[in-house]
Parts: C-alpha cells; sequence; structure tokens
C-alpha cells in the first residue's frame, strides 16, 4: 500500500474561493496587524508568508517589525493601540518572543476578539466548552484538511502526540468535539509505540525530527505530520518518519506542504471570521 498524500497547498487553494465570498460581504477589507521582535529566521519566512496570502486576499495589513531588544512594557503598549485600533480585526504576535519578554502576558493582553492565533486563555477556555471561539491555527487547519479531504472522524481511535497549548491540546478537543475517540500522548506517555500502534488518525506535533518511526504506524491510518525539522544538511522533515510510514497508512500529510499551508489558510480564515464578527455584513 502507499498513501495518499494530503497536499495542503492545494486543498488551502481549494478553500479560497469562499473566503473571497465571505470578504465581498464586508463592509470593508479585514485587517491583520503581524508583530516580529527581534531576528529569527523562520519567523521571518512564517511572517512573510502570511503577509504574501493577506495580499492577495485584499487585507488591510500592518506589518510591525521591532528590534530583539524592545521592552515588553512597549509590546503591551503597542497590542493596546491595536486592540482599539478599528481598522484592525486580527492581532498576531509571532513567536518565540526574546527571553526578557513574558510571552504568556504579552498574549493575554490581546483583545480576544482579535485573538485570531487562538493563543488567548479565553478562547481555550471557549473551545474546551465548546462554545464559538477562535481556533489556533494548526489544528484547526488539521480539522479543515480531513473534512475536505472526505476522512470521517466519528467514532475513529485518535492518537494525538504532543499536549502543546498551540498543536496538541487544541487538536485533541476539536477531534473529541468531532466525535473521535482521543488519547494524548506526551513525553512522559509509557510505551508509545503501543499508543501509536492503535491510531486509525494519528497527529504528531512534538518537533523531533523523524522520532516516531514508520514501523510503528497502523496500517491503514491516516497520519497528520505537524512537525517540522531542519537536518543538517538543509532538509525539512516531519516528526513521522515519513518513507516507511507511506507505506503502511492509507493517507499521509507530506512535509513540508501538508499542515503548514493550512496553517496559514486558517489564520485567514479566523481574520475574516473575527472581520464579520466586529464588522457585520454589508446591509
Ligand atoms: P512544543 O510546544 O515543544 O510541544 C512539544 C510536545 O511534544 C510536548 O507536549 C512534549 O511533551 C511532546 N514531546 C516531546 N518529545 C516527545 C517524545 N519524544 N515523545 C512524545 N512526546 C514528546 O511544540 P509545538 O509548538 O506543539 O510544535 C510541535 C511541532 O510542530 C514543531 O516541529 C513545530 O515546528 C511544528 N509546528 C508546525 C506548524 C505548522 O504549521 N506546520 C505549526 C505549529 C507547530 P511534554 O509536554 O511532556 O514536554
Amino acid at each position: 500500500m502507499s498513501a495518499r498524500l494530503l497536499d495542503g497547498r492545494e486543498i488551502a487553494r481549494s478553500l479560497a474561493p469562499a473566503l473571497r465570498a465571505r470578504i465581498a460581504k464586508l463592509t470593508r477589507p479585514p485587517g491583520l496587524a503581524v508583530i516580529r521582535v527581534g531576528e529569527d529566521p523562520a519567523s521571518e519566512v512564517y511572517v512573510g508568508k502570511k503577509h504574501e496570502r493577506a495580499a492577495r486576499l485584499g487585507f488591510h495589513q500592518q506589518s510591525l517589525h521591532l528590534p530583539a531588544e524592545t521592552p515588553e512594557a512597549h509590546l503591551l503598549q503597542l497590542i493596546a493601540s491595536l486592540n482599539d485600533d478599528d481598522l484592525i480585526d486580527g492581532i498576531l504576535v509571532q513567536l518565540p518572543l526574546p527571553p526578557h519578554v513574558d510571552a504568556a502576558r504579552v498574549l493575554a493582553a490581546i483583545d480576544p476578539a482579535k485573538d485570531v492565533d487562538g493563543f488567548h486563555v479565553v478562547n481555550s477556555g471557549r473551545l474546551a466548552r465548546g462554545l464559538p471561539s477562535l481556533v489556533p491555527c494548526t489544528p484547526l487547519g488539521v480539522l479543515r484538511m480531513l473534512e475536505v479531504a472526505g476522512l470521517p472522524l466519528r467514532g475513529l481511535e485518535a492518537v494525538v502526540v504532543g499536549r502543546s497549548n498551540i498543536v496538541g491540546r487544541p487538536m485533541a478537543m476539536l477531534l473529541e468535539q468531532a466525535d473521535a475517540t482521543v488519547t494524548v500522548a506526551h513525553s512522559r506517555t509509557r510505551d508509545l509505540q503501543a499508543h501509536v500502534g492503535r491510531a486509525e488518525l494519528l497527529v504528531v506535533a512534538i518537533g523531533r525530527a523523524e522520532a516516531i518511526p514508520g514501523a510503528w504506524v497502523r496500517p491503514g491510518a491516516i497520519v497528520i505530520d505537524v512537525g517540522v525539522n531542519r537536518l543538517a544538511d538543509g532538509r525539512l522533515v516531519g516528526d513521522v518518519e515519513a518513507g516507511p510510514a507511506q507505506e503502511r497508512a492509507t493517507a499521509l500529510t507530506p512535509v513540508p506542504g501538508g499542515v503548514g499551508p493550512m496553517t496559514i489558510a486558517m489564520l485567514m480564515e479566523n481574520t475574516v471570521t473575527s472581520a464579520e464578527r466586529r464588522q457585520g455584513p454589508r446591509s
């Protein structure tokens, strides 16, 4: 068996017409502000991709790139002014932040209604309760990808490896709300192989190159590899050993070109959702 590759670029493109139709109904273009602090090269690439996609959709944008030594108080003031700016519907602070800045305090300063990354505790709490919220883009992108690919989740034995607030934890909540039976594994899990081997849907978000051997994958499983790891030779690989996993799985996300493009697509959707809630449609 060779798994069907779930092409995130293509799925993300297929969602664009519906999003454009929603944007056309707004009273003004959705506004997105992206704050980047310091010179992290990966962040520069990610932010560049976000701006590029937002520009193609006609968003109003503010790109704020601040020096690494920017005091936290300055960052908090900036967020307060963006919270008050009526033309801005979404505020994103690109992580990681420099060590002298308390990331939790910065994220908590964002108006939850403009929190298009879905990292604010209010949005996490609303998601946990199954209430409407802004949902973190990566797990939301995974869910949307499975939906578009026609892979139903009801009753599936799902295993999520990783429990970060950005990926693993919200992913588990979304899968449970989609009626999968969910196990969350992490660095302290005993016998990870046994859990992985049971998974009909395996989502891996740990950030360690090829940490999950392909031979562990249950035959016929759907494998979602969220990890993005750069090897010493410059190649990008996921958290799952892709070659052997592809031989056993029924569907698999490539790295790159799988979950990454869906994350950016969901950031655009979250910004439009926020704009709809804040602006209301054109009368
Ligand atoms: P993170 O905050 O570092 O969390 C990693 C999680 O993996 C933790 O819960 C940790 O367990 C667990 N873990 C670490 N080593 C493990 C092991 N050997 N076995 C089992 N569990 C292990 O990472 P993250 O922010 O969730 O990101 C994870 C990966 O996804 C990274 O490669 C990141 O670059 C990638 N990512 C990709 C996208 C995208 O758009 N494609 C978006 C976001 C993140 P403990 O909790 O016990 O420490």
